[in-house]
C-alpha cells in the first residue's frame, strides 16, 4: 500500500534544517519551556494575528485547558458537533461538563448554526465549533448566537492551521482557539504538540499556570494543573515548518482542486463556501459508492480512510448521554459515504490523475 500522508517526503525536504535545529537543543540540554517555545508563541502569535499564544503537550490538552479556563465544568453544557474526533468530547467530559450535540451542514459537515440555539439552555456554557477537515465554520453566526445567549466560544481549530474566513485566520475568532500539532496535521511536529490562542490576558495566564502544574512560578502552586507543556525539540520543528505553511497549505488547495475538477460530476466533492480558505486538511468525497469505491482503490494499493464510520452520539464510550441512531441524521448519512482520499503538499499531481481514473471507472461499472 501507498502510504496515505507521506511524512517522509516533507521530512525529506529540510531535513538539514532539522537535523541542526535538534542537534543545538540537544546540546543546549534545555528541553522544557525554553527559547523555542517561547520563540514560537510569538511566531504563532503574529502569524494568527492574536495577542497571546501558549504551546501544550496536545490538541486534545489545549481543548481541556481552554475549558478549565473558561470555568466551565459540573452542571455545565457544552454544544459541539457529532462529526469530529473523539478528543473534543473527550474535553468536555474531562471538565465534568455534559457534551450537547448539534447536527451538521451537509454541505461543508460542520456545526450547524441553524441548529444550535434550539440546544441551548439554561446550562449552556459554550459552544465548541470543530473546523472539520480544514473547512473554515460559520464563525460569524456562531459568535453572533454565542453574544446573544452570553456563551463562550472555543474553537477546535486542530484541523485547520493556516485556514482563513476573509483576511482573519481560523482560531482567531472564538473566545479560545486550539491547535494540534499531531504528526499528521498540516502544521505537524514529530510526535504531540498543541496550542491555545486567545486574545484576552486573563485566560492566558490561567493557561500558563495551568500547563506547568498550577504554578505561576518556581514551587508554588495556586490551583491543581496538569503537566501539558510543549516540548523545546518539538517546539525547534514547528518553528521550522511554520515558515513553510503557507506553501504547504497551497500545495494542499492545488491538489484539491484537482480532485474536484476530475471528480465533481461522478462523486459529492468538497464545498468552500465564498471567502473561505480550506485548508484541506482531509480531502473527503461522497458517494453511495463509498465501499465500493474504497475496495477498488485498494485493489490498486491507494488507501483511503472513513473519517469518521461512526458519529460521536453513537459511540459507547458516550452511550450515558442518551442519544440514539436518527438524531443527527445528517452526521450519520455523512458518516455512511464519507471518504477521505490521500492528500499532503508533496502528491505527485500524476497521483491525483490515476486516484481519480481509479475512482471514475469503479463508478462507471456501477
Ligand atoms: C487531532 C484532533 C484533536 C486532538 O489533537 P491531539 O493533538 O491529537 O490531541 C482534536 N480535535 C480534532 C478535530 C482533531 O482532528
Amino acid at each position: 500500500m501507498k502510504p496515505f500522508i507521506d511524512l517522509q517526503a516533507q521530512y525529506g525536504n529540510i531535513k538539514e534544517e532539522i537535523l541542526k535545529c535538534i542537534n543545538e537543543i540537544l546540546e543546549s540540554s534545555h528541553y522544557i519551556l525554553g527559547e523555542n517555545v517561547k520563540t514560537f508563541e510569538e511566531e504563532v502569535k503574529s502569524y494568527l494575528g492574536v495577542s497571546e499564544a501558549i504551546g501544550v503537550a496536545s490538541g486534545t490538552d489545549a481543548l481541556h485547558l481552554a475549558l478549565k479556563a473558561l470555568n466551565i465544568g459540573k452542571g455545565d453544557e457544552v454544544i459541539t458537533t457529532p462529526f469530529t474526533f473523539f478528543a473534543t468530547v473527550e474535553a468536555i467530559l474531562y471538565v465534568g461538563a455534559k457534551p450537547v450535540f448539534v447536527d451538521i451542514e451537509k454541505d461543508t459537515y460542520n456545526i450547524d448554526p441553524e441548529k444550535i440555539e434550539e440546544k441551548i439552555t439554561p446550562h449552556t456554557k459554550a459552544i465548541i465549533p470543530v473546523h472539520i477537515f480544514g473547512a473554515p465554520a460559520d464563525m460569524l453566526k456562531i459568535n453572533e448566537i454565542a453574544q446573544k445567549y452570553s456563551l463562550k466560544v472555543v474553537e477546535d481549530a486542530a484541523q485547520a492551521f493556516g485556514a482563513r474566513i476573509g483576511n482573519k485566520k481560523i482560531g482567531s475568532f472564538g473566545d479560545v482557539g486550539c491547535f494540534s500539532f499531531y504528526p499528521s496535521k498540516n502544521l505537524g511536529c514529530f510526535g504531540d504538540g498543541g496550542m491555545v490562542v486567545t486574545d484576552n490576558a486573563e485566560i492566558a495566564q490561567k493557561i500558563r499556570i495551568l500547563r506547568n502544574h498550577g504554578s505561576p512560578g518556581r514551587y508554588i502552586h495556586e490551583t491543581v494543573g496538569l503537566n501539558s507543556r510543549l516540548d523545546e525539540i518539538q517546539a525547534g520543528i514547528l518553528r521550522i515548518k511554520l515558515r513553510y505553511i503557507e506553501e504547504y497549505n497551497e500545495q494542499r488547495r492545488k491538489k484539491a482542486f484537482l480532485y474536484t475538477k476530475l471528480l465533481s460530476d461522478a462523486v459529492i466533492t468538497p464545498k468552500e463556501k465564498d471567502n473561505n480558505y480550506h485548508v484541506y486538511h482531509l480531502y473527503s468525497i461522497r458517494s453511495i459508492f463509498r465501499d465500493k469505491i474504497k475496495e477498488t482503490l485498494a485493489n490498486y494499493d491507494i488507501p483511503s480512510v472513513i473519517y469518521y464510520p461512526l458519529p460521536l452520539h453513537l459511540q459507547k464510550a458516550v452511550s450515558f448521554l442518551g442519544y440514539k441512531e436518527g438524531d443527527f441524521p445528517v452526521s450519520e448519512a455523512v458518516s455512511r459515504e464519507i471518504l477521505s482520499l490521500p492528500i499532503y503538499p508533496e502528491l505527485p499531481d500524476d497521483e491525483v490523475y490515476e486516484i481519480s481514473q481509479i475512482i471514475l471507472r469503479c463508478l462507471q461499472n456501477s
